[in-house]
């Protein structure tokens, strides 16, 4: 799988998986770098409204638990 155009500049990756470092790692391996990509809510976003949506909507679709946010 191709590494997705958007992670140079993507918020979640810059912003809290390397917050969280290493525990998040698998996102970008999986999402970012792997075949989840094309399930990836933010990348759905980014195609929908042609901008980046916010920093704190995961992958997943879920929000970054308020524990990880408030740090
Ligand atoms: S989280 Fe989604 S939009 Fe951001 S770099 Fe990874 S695959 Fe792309």
């Amino acid at each position: 799988m191709k590494e997705c155009k958007h992670l140079p500049k993507c918020e979640f990756v810059l912003r809290y998986v390397a917050q969280v470092k290493p525990h998040w790692d698998d996102f970008v391996s999986l999402y970012c770098r792997g075949d989840f990509q094309d399930v990836c809510k933010r990348l759905e976003q980014y195609k929908e409204h042609g901008s980046q949506p916010d920093s704190n909507l995961m992958p997943t679709g879920r929000r970054v638990p308020g524990i990880v946010d408030s740090e």
